[in-house]
């Protein structure tokens, strides 16, 4: 058996094997989703200011 803790809320999870949490390294869906979210947020922050310049020479 071994133990990890939630990324997202630091609660103790104990498994025999990865698989057993189907939501690792989280404790459920709602860790993950809240962990994934402040993760895009911060992806999106550093691309949201793209030059319009820069869109129009993808098309090509
Ligand atoms: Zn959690």
């Amino acid at each position: 058996m071994s133990k990890i803790k939630c990324r997202n809320c630091g609660k103790e999870l104990i498994y025999n094997v990865i698989s057993d949490i189907p939501t690792f390294p989280f404790c459920s869906e709602r860790c993950k989703l809240i962990d994934l979210g402040s993760w895009f947020d911060e992806e999106r922050r550093i691309e949201d200011p793209v030059p319009d310049d820069q869109i129009e020479s993808n098309d090509t």
